[in-house]
């Protein structure tokens, strides 16, 4: 079979909800498709999990492949990894993307491994490039970026010979679009075949616990960094976090101190966000804490020192000491919206 221009998207779900990460990147891969004159393909992998079909399909799928299975009621490497990966052999997708979530991360490089392919981790951006290579050219290759060397460069990857071309991309880094309950498309129900050595693994209980904040979908962050000094000083970012009615973020510097849990880390090794406002409070903006914040945001940054790099991606800077900046925020504020 010849390679198709397929972008396909493994969705993920969890208690009948598709996953925001699977929904961000079937918007993407909505983008590349259109850019190699491909399909998008969904791969919905479950049990009585139909009706998620119609979500892939609004958020940009043209297929969706259904395979379902009381057996695959639950995430399980082995047979999930079976399913995916006689489908990929048999179709031969030109583009495989997963969410760089527990199960994206468990799934892709089992897959990328059976079908000798090239896999990227915890991307933060996907395009399609051409590269001219030691006398070769190839064309529409997909460029995995992400940072790399610890945040120090952001490292552009392809896989010009091995397909299909996989990729992990981290939560929240790409815009989910907008539903369209007008897109029609197809959903095609796959026949599951598992062996018992598929089943070898049986789960007889699950906790979840889940995040007590969620910080890739609020709209406003209060961050605080180790100019905040203690922990009995980091209530001053909970207070006008609360006063904003927004969430509460950290660089690692201040999970490392154990000022406030790792939930709340942006960045690189942390979460990535996308708020309407940001504000950065005696934070220096190493390049590792800005990989996790977003240009669309508007910043306002507070530090003692005029040339911290923070100031560099701010639109407001206030140069000053945030214990005596901070209160006087939440002061003004609070008459204001008297
Ligand atoms: P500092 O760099 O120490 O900055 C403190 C700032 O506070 C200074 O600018 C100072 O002028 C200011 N300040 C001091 N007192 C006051 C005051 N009273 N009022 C106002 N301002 C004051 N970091 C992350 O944040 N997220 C990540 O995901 C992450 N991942 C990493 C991954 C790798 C592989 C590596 C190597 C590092 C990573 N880091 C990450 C760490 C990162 O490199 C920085 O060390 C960290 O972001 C610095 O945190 P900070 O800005 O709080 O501290």
């Amino acid at each position: 079979m010849t390679q198709s221009r397929d972008v396909w998207v493994f969705v993920e779900h969890e208690d009948g909800r598709v996953a925001p990460v699977s929904l961000e990147l079937l918007g993407k891969a909505r983008e590349l498709a259109d850019q190699l004159t491909g399909s998008v393909c969904a791969l919905l992998i479950g049990h009585d999990v139909g009706q998620l079909a119609t979500v892939a399909i609004q958020h940009g799928a043209d297929v969706v492949l259904l395979a379902e299975d009381r057996q695959l009621a639950v995430y399980r490497t082995l047979p999930y990894a079976r399913v995916a990966t006689e489908l990929i052999r048999e179709r031969q997708p030109y583009i495989v993307l997963l969410g760089g979530t527990p199960v994206g991360r468990d799934l892709a490089p089992r897959l990328a491994s059976a079908l000798s392919a090239g896999l990227t981790a915890d991307c933060t951006a996907l395009r399609i490039g051409d590269l001219e290579r030691r006398g070769a050219s190839y064309r529409d290759l997909l460029f995995q970026i992400r940072p790399a060397f610890g945040g120090n460069v952001v490292a552009t990857i392809v896989n010009p010979e091995m397909h299909p071309q996989m990729a992990t991309v981290r939560e929240g880094v790409m815009r989910m679009a907008e539903p369209d309950a007008e897109r029609v498309g197809r959903i095609e129900s796959i026949p599951v075949r598992l062996s018992s050595d598929d089943l070898v693994l049986e789960i007889v209980s699950r906790r979840m616990r889940l995040p007590a904040v969620d910080l890739s979908r609020a709209h406003v962050i209060v961050a605080g960094g180790a100019g905040v000094g203690s922990k009995k000083d980091f209530e001053l970012i909970h207070e006008l976090a609360r006063a904003l009615d927004g969430q509460v973020g950290a660089t690692r510097a201040a999970v490392d101190a154990g000022w406030v849990s790792a939930e709340h880390q942006v960045g690189q090794t942390g979460f990535t966000v996308r708020p309407r406002l940001y504000i950065a409070a005696g934070i220096s903006g190493a390049a590792q804490h800005l990989a996790g914040m977003d240009e669309s945001s508007t910043i306002i940054a507070i530090n003692t020192d005029p040339n911290a790099p923070i100031f560099q991606v701010a639109h407001y800077k206030i140069v000053g000491d945030l214990r005596r900046v901070i209160p006087q925020m939440i002061d003004a504020y609070r008459a204001q919206s008297r």
